[in-house]
Order: structure tokens, then sequence, then C-alpha cells
């Protein structure tokens, strides 16, 4: 799979002219554009993973990131309906992606599967802080997906050896599976 460069997400001659300050500058500028109301591209990309070539996704993976962002705004929305009590905006509780597009190189160091979606920008993992948010999570997005009759491509409920859960979720532009199951890792 062809690896996203920086230069397919920031114009080529502008990121030449600029000094490597003002380029890291334009770079973080990147991170903070908004997708949707409440995620932005950054949010999208972080990784733990110190990646020698940074984890910039290239623009087929920004417009695979996007499209994610219509079910994550959904998410959002509907567990602060129905599960917390916000009579004001700033007491809603936000989605947390703990990871979203992965270029190969930090993909390779977290152990991804070969073929995953992340690589391509079509998966996140929404952080969960147990099983009950697991299960609400995906009941919110499966019930998403038959109201509006879309398809996922996977809901994957995992859980690693600490006891710790999250929800892999991915959407693709066609030939969607509804892979759905849980995973102990
Ligand atoms: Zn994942």
């Amino acid at each position: 799979m062809e690896h996203a460069s920086i230069n397919s997400s920031i114009n080529l001659s502008e990121h030449l002219t600029l000094s490597s300050e003002a380029a890291l500058g334009h770079l973080s500028e990147l991170n903070g554009s908004r997708l949707s109301p409440h995620f932005t591209l950054g949010e999208l990309c972080k990784t733990s993973v110190n990646s020698l070539e940074g984890n910039i996704p290239g623009r087929e993976e920004i417009e695979n990131l996007k499209r994610l962002c219509p079910w994550l705004e959904e998410l959002r929305y509907r567990y602060n309906q129905r599960y917390v009590c916000c009579e004001e905006e700033n007491t809603e509780e936000p989605i947390i992606i703990s990871s979203g597009f992965r270029s190969a190189e930090v993909n390779k160091c977290v152990g991804g599967a070969y073929s995953s979606n992340h690589l391509t920008g079509c998966a996140v993992d929404i952080r969960c802080v147990g099983i009950e948010q697991v299960l609400r999570y995906a009941v919110i997005l499966m019930d998403y997906a038959d109201e509006t009759k879309q398809d996922y491509d996977e809901l994957l409920i995992e859980r690693n050896r600490h006891g710790r859960y999250w929800v892999h979720f991915a959407v693709r532009s066609k030939d969607n599976r509804r892979k759905t199951m849980f995973l102990m890792i």
C-alpha cells in the first residue's frame, strides 16, 4: 500500500518554501483542522509511537476519516442524551479516540493487523471506561446503522489482558461487511 506522505495533504510548492519550523507550524495547524463539530484531524491521527516520518494521512485517508465523523458525532450526541445528565453544553462527555489513522510504520509498532482498516483511515478505536460503556456505544452504533440503512465494516469490542476495553469501529467507502465481534487480545 502506498504510504501517505506529508505532501499529499499539504500543497507541495508551498511546503517547500517553508522553513522546517514553519512547516511544523503548518502541520500543527493541519492537526487542528476540524473534520466535524467535535473531532479534529489531530485527534484522529494521534499516536504514542515516536515515528520518524510522522503519522500523517494523505488526502484519501483524510476523506476516509471524514466518513467516520457523522457516526462519531451521532454516538456522542446519543450517548449524552441517553446516559449523561447534561443540561449545559459543557457537561457533555466527549468521545475519546485512542487510535485512528496509522501510517504503516506506526501500525507495525503497535502490532496492528497487516491489512488493518487503521492504515487507510477507515477505523478508529474508541476508549471506554468499562464493559457497560462498551455495550452502550456498540448498541448506539448498531441502531444508527439500522435506522439510516448504512453498514459499517467492523464493530469489534476489544479487551486486552489488562482488562481495558475499547470499540474498534470501521467504515469503508464500499463493501462494508458489518463484522461484529468480541475480541480478547
Ligand atoms: Zn482498532
